[in-house]
């Protein structure tokens, strides 16, 4: 060093030789090396305590998750109840590792449109987790034409920005489980027989193991590098309407061996009559079973939830100006409409959208103040309008 006097660049004081950093342009002396490397350990540990906090919300607990459930989903009190529990249970689970509780995997049975997909996606928003929508009669065993059950995991690690460690915590829906069933009245034979192959590649994932993911989807081939995946803390939330399960009419819910007046093990012999193997039904311990919706509760998803979709055909036209009403008898004879089609609360928002069409084109942009209400007749003629035209193309 000689004569040359370093000053450190940080602090500014004159530094000895033998605890001097030299860079070509900066000094450093050891004491804000030491200051520095302080800052660093700090900030990283608020890092961490900044990523556990993000995966977990500590403050839930099922009544919480229930309120929130309740917020989207009208009805359904049984299902959201025993939701609420099992997912707080899973949520414990997987911010407090441990084997000693076992995955807690659910299966929805319930008519169409009554609430299985927006129930599971509801969960996934509280959890504050990856959430992935797939279904079920996509996928075919090895060999066969058709996606890999694979590809299931990869649409989650898309929708966690390929961040793995999220997408490992994931929510998976898989839909229309009940369209793979191993034997069932009517579909095909071919069907039949693919769709135990399915349940089993399905089962391989579900029970919690590493998956070899491709990263680009497609089928897999021997010379493609693989994403692992680890499936242990992935919920999987299956669901189907299972048309052909005769379930006792007190039945409500099989939960664990424990539910309220009705004997799990028969509703297990049950699914496995409508072709689930037994050992994915073991696999899907949580049974919930979803009430076709009844008058009261489509018209109160009209109108009640906090998105309902009547409530945001009024905030689009506050905008105009337009204070947007709708009758009583107006609902229910939206109501009614969408009963006929026995899609459950499917069919509310296309009829309504229907009915807004005509009135949203017709807004004049004079930004007068103006008040609108939708009335039973004006429902009516919509319905009128598609009768001609339905009849119009019956016709000819
Ligand atoms: P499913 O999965 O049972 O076929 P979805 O959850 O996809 O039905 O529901 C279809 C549509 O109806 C969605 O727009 C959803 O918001 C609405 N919906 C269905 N059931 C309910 C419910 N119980 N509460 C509020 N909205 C519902």
């Amino acid at each position: 060093m000689g004569d040359t006097k370093h000053v450190c660049s940080f602090c500014g004081t004159e530094i000895k030789d033998n605890n001097v950093m030299i860079g070509i342009n900066a000094s450093i002396c050891n004491s804000c090396i030491d200051i520095y490397y302080h800052i660093m350990s700090l900030t990283d540990s608020l890092v961490d305590d900044y990523h556990k906090n993000e995966s977990y919300n500590s403050d839930l607990t099922p009544k919480i998750i229930y309120e929130a459930l309740s917020k989207k989903v009208i009805g359904q009190e049984q299902a959201k109840k025993v939701l609420s529990v099992a997912l707080y249970n899973h949520y414990k689970r997987i911010n407090h590792p441990t084997n000693k509780i076992e995955k807690a995997n659910i299966l929805l049975i319930g008519p169409t449109g009554t609430g299985k997909t927006l129930l599971a996606k509801t969960m996934a928003e509280i959890l504050e987790v990856p959430f992935a929508i797939v279904d079920a009669t996509v996928y075919t065993e090895a060999g066969y034409v058709g996606e890999d059950v694979e590809n299931i995991l990869l649409k989650l690690l898309q929708n966690a920005d390929f961040n793995k460690e999220k997408a490992e915590r994931g929510i998976v829906f898989i839909d229309e489980i009940d369209k793979i069933a191993r034997k069932s009245e009517s579909p095909s034979i071919t069907r039949d027989v693919s769709g135990e192959g399915v349940q089993n590649s399905l089962l391989k994932i579900i029970e919690g193991s590493i998956i070899n993911v491709p990263p680009h989807g497609g089928r897999k081939h021997p010379y493609q590098e693989y994403i692992s995946f680890d499936t242990s803390n992935v919920l999987f939330i299956c669901a189907g309407a299972f048309a052909g399960l005769n379930m006792p009419k007190t039945s409500k819910i099989g939960f664990n061996g424990n539910n309220d007046g009705y004997d799990s093990k028969s509703m297990v012999d049950a699914l496995d009559r409508v072709g689930l193997i037994p050992e994915l039904l073991g696999r899907l311990p949580v049974v919930v079973n979803l009430e076709p919706l009844n008058h009261q509760a489509l018209k109160d998803i009209l109108i009640k939830p906090d998105n309902a979709i009547t409530k945001q055909y009024q905030e689009l036209l506050k905008i105009d100006n337009i204070e947007l009403k709708f009758l009583d008898e107006a609902l229910d004879e939206i109501v009614s409409l969408a009963e006929k089609e026995k899609t459950g609360a499917r069919s509310l928002k296309r009829i309504l959208e229907e009915i807004m069409l005509d009135v949203m084109f017709n807004i004049s942009n004079d930004k007068q103040p103006k008040s609108l209400v939708i009335t039973q007749k004006m429902v009516k003629r919509i319905n009128l309008e598609n009768e001609l035209e339905f009849k119009m193309k019956e016709g000819g």
